[in-house]
C-alpha cells in the first residue's frame, strides 16, 4: 500500500478544518525574473488536488475549493484568465499554467475545461509552457492536450517527486506515489517529445536537517538518472492548514536554513543549468499563500542571502553559487556545527516518538496506531533508508 493510514488520517483531519476558498478568488497570477527572462505563473481555482481531499501531502495547501464546479463557473474562470492574458507583458521565457493541484487529473480539471483552455491561451508568446501534475495522472489524452495548447512553445510537465525514496514518500510526506511511478511518467512524457521537471523537496519532516539534505541530494541524482530534464528544489515552508503547521506549532518541525539550499546547490557543479530553486520565499503574501514561516538565516545576513538566491534563480550561474559560498556569517558557522552533530540517517525511534505524539494530538485509535507503526518499522528494516 502506498499510504500510511496514520499520516493520511492526520492530514485529512487538518484538511477538513480548512476554509473553502471563495470563488471570487478564482484566478491569480505573478510575474518574476527567472532563467534570464520573465516567468508568468497563472493560477486558477478548482476543487483542489484530489489526493489532498483524501488526506494529502504533509506540507501542502494549495487551497480547497467547492467540491463541484458548474460549467458556468468554468466559463467565468476562462473569462478571467483571458482578461489577465490581455494585460500581461509578452513575451515570456516561462509560462506556467496551474490549477489548485494537477492539470491532468480529469476529476479536477475536466476535459471540457481543458478544451476551453486551448483557445483561451491562444496567442501566448513564451519559450517554455509548463503545467504541473501528479505522476499518476500522466495519460496519452493529457499529452495530446499539452501538444495542442500554446503551439510553438517547448512543453514541460512538472511532477512533484519530492523524494526518490519510497519509504520517505509514504511515511514522511504522504505522497501516495512512488519513484517507479515517476519513472513511468517520465518515459510516457518523453514519448511525446515533452520535457519533464522533477520538483524535489528539501526539509522532510520526521528526520534531521542533515538526513533530509542527504536525501534531497540523492533524489536529484536519481531524478536526473531517470531522465528528468530539469529539477526544481523546493525547501518546505510552513503553510496554515497543513500537518507541517501542526508539527511546527508543537515544536516537532523546523524549516531548513538557506544554508541547506546552498549545500544542495554545491553538490551539482556540472548540472547547474538543470537545477533551479523555487519557493524559498513567499511570493504572494500570507493571505493568499497561507505561508507564515519560510526558510531563513540570521537577520544580519538574510536579506543578502535572499538576494543571492534570487540572482541564482534568475541566472543559474556558477558565479551566484560562488558568491553564496564565499559569504561568511556567524550563523553559518553555527549552523554547520549543529549540522555535524545531527544524525545523517533516519532514526526510526525518533519517527515513532513523533507519530505517537501526533496520535495524541489527533486522538487516534490505539490499535490503528500500533498496527501502522509496526508496518512502518517492518518496511524500514526491509530497506536501508538513509
Ligand atoms: S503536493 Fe501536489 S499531490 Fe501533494 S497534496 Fe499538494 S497538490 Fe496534491
Ligand atoms: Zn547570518
Amino acid at each position: 500500500m502506498k499510504y500510511n493510514q496514520l499520516l493520511k488520517q492526520f492530514t485529512y483531519e487538518v484538511y477538513l478544518k480548512r476554509p473553502i476558498v471563495s470563488p471570487d478568488r478564482r484566478t491569480n497570477y505573478r510575474i518574476e525574473r527567472v532563467n534570464g527572462g520573465l516567468l508568468c505563473d497563472l493560477w486558477f481555482l478548482t476543487a483542489g488536488c484530489m489526493h489532498d481531499a483524501q488526506g494529502g501531502c504533509v506540507m501542502c495547501n494549495y487551497g480547497r475549493g467547492e467540491c463541484s464546479i458548474e460549467r458556468r463557473e468554468w466559463e467565468r474562470i476562462i473569462e478571467e484568465l483571458k482578461s489577465i492574458i490581455r494585460k500581461i507583458p509578452f513575451p515570456f521565457e516561462d509560462f506556467l499554467l496551474t490549477p489548485s493541484g494537477s492539470m491532468l487529473d480529469e476529476r479536477e480539471v475536466p476535459p471540457t475545461m481543458r478544451d476551453m483552455l486551448i483557445p483561451a491561451l491562444h496567442g501566448i508568446q513564451t519559450k517554455r509552457f509548463i503545467i504541473e501534475t501528479r505522476a499518476d495522472t500522466v495519460t496519452d489524452a493529457g499529452m495530446e492536450f499539452l501538444r495542442e495548447i500554446v503551439p510553438g512553445a517547448e512543453k514541460y510537465v512538472e511532477i512533484g517527486l519530492e523524494s526518490s525514496n519510497n519509504w520517505i514518500l509514504k511515511h514522511c510526506i504522504n505522497k501516495a506515489s512512488t519513484f517507479e511511478e515517476f519513472c513511468t511518467a517520465v518515459n510516457k512524457i518523453h514519448e511525446y517529445g515533452i520535457c519533464v521537471t522533477a520538483n524535489v523537496g528539501l526539509g522532510f519532516p520526521f528526520m534531521s536537517e542533515r538526513a533530509s539534505i542527504i536525501n534531497t541530494i540523492q533524489t536529484i541524482r536519481d531524478a536526473l538518472d531517470a531522465g528528468a530534464d530539469s529539477i526544481v528544489v523546493f525547501p518546505y515552508h510552513i503553510k496554515k492548514g497543513t500537518l507541517l503547521d501542526v508539527m511546527y506549532q508543537k515544536q516537532m518541525y523546523q524549516c531548513v536554513s538557506f544554508w541547506a539550499l546552498v549545500k544542495v546547490l554545491n553538490c551539482f557543479p556540472h548540472e547547474r543549468d538543470k537545477i533551479q530553486i523555487s519557493w524559498y520565499k513567499d511570493y504572494f503574501g500570507q493571505e493568499r499563500s497561507y505561508i507564515y514561516r519560510s526558510p531563513s538565516t540570521c537577520p544580519a545576513c538574510e536579506g543578502k542571502i535572499m538576494k543571492y538566491l534570487d540572482d541564482y534563480r534568475e541566472t543559474q550561474s556558477a558565479a551566484c553559487v560562488d558568491r553564496l559560498n564565499r559569504y561568511s556569517c556567524q550563523c553559518r558557522e553555527q549552523w554547520e556545527k549543529t549540522l555535524q552533530e545531527q544524525p545523517d540517517h533516519i532514526e526510526i525511534k525518533h519517527v515513532e516518538q513523533l507519530y505517537r505524539k501526533l496520535a495524541e494530538c489527533f486522538n487516534l485509535d490505539q490499535d490503528l496506531l500500533e498496527r501502522e507503526l509496526s508496518e512502518m518499522k517492518r518496511e524500514f528494516e526491509g530497506q536501508k533508508v538513509g
